[in-house]
């Protein structure tokens, strides 16, 4: 792949830890600046100082609250240049069944995984229309493709973020700007790490028994890796994928087709 990264401006939310700070890495290591956001400013100073290349900033930000974000992509434009890519990241799982899934869960849910992409597309749009070239992409989850149940709210909102991508995608089609999703199965990192304790507490399995259920559900009957969403991340950046737009890409194992 020609080095289109090459001194651009990359937005990653959630950068801190789990999939966000490989895919910082790995764009990165394609010479990109990268502007890493989340609420924890100790933690994403950490993870940038660990990146490749030079030029990165943080700036810690709630994705969903408008003035947080507003402001964060304030600091990281006068740091790091327009944003050419936003990849969102960021993101929370929290897990109930539906009639003990509490308003305020509902709407967190809702908050940090679709209004926070929401937010964050319309910080850094401005700068990728005024280049005429931009990318964004949306991490998603298999949870955007099909229901599981115990997670109606992160599903909601998964879908909710499918749609976002879609709908974007047609509005800014001839403007030199892709918007997709990337929509991971059970991937290897904190959000996983919860569940798993979640699954030990409440059911007494053990913890292999527990990880091996949910790596049951992948068709290669394994947990993902957050290298193997970063690649997909990194080509739906680059020249050879100018011609998809409004999709949503499953790094699954096969789960969703
Ligand atoms: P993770 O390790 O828990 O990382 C989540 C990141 O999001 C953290 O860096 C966290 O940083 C940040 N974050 C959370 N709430 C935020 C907020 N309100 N504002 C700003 N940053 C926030 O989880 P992960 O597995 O890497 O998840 C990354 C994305 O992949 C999420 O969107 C998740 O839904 C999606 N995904 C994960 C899996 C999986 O199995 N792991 C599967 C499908 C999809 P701070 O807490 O420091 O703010």
């Amino acid at each position: 792949m020609s080095n289109i990264l090459q001194d651009r401006h990359v937005v990653v939310t959630g950068a801190a830890r789990g999939i966000g700070a490989e895919i910082a890495r790995t764009l990165a290591a394609q010479g990109a600046r990268i502007g890493l956001v989340g609420r924890d400013a100790a933690a994403l100073q950490k993870t940038r100082d660990a990146l490749p290349g030079s030029g990165h900033a943080v700036a810690a930000a709630d994705v969903a609250d408008a003035d947080s974000v507003r402001a964060a992509f304030e600091a990281l434009r006068a740091a790091c240049g327009p944003v050419a890519v936003l990849v969102n990241n960021a993101g929370q799982a929290e897990s109930a069944p539906f009639m003990k899934t509490s308003v305020d869960l509902w709407q967190r849910m809702l908050a940090v995984n679709l209004t926070g992409s929401f937010l964050c597309a319309q910080a850094a749009l401005p700068d990728m229309l005024e280049a005429g070239w931009g990318r964004i992409v949306n991490i998603a989850s298999t949870a955007g493709q099909k229901g599981y149940a115990y997670v109606a709210a992160y599903s909601a909102a998964k879908h909710g973020v499918i749609g976002l991508t879609r709908s974007l995608a047609l509005e800014v089609a001839r403007k030199g700007i892709t918007v997709n999703a990337v929509c991971p199965g059970y991937t290897d990192t904190d959000i996983l790490r919860n569940s798993v304790a979640n699954v030990v507490g409440k059911t007494g399995r053990s913890e292999s028994e527990a990880l091996a259920e949910f790596a049951s559900v992948n068709p290669q009957r394994r947990i993902v890796q957050p290298a193997e969403v970063a690649d997909a991340v990194l080509w739906l950046c680059g020249p050879g994928a100018a011609s998809v737009t409004g999709q949503s890409v499953s790094v699954s194992g096969g789960e969703v087709m």
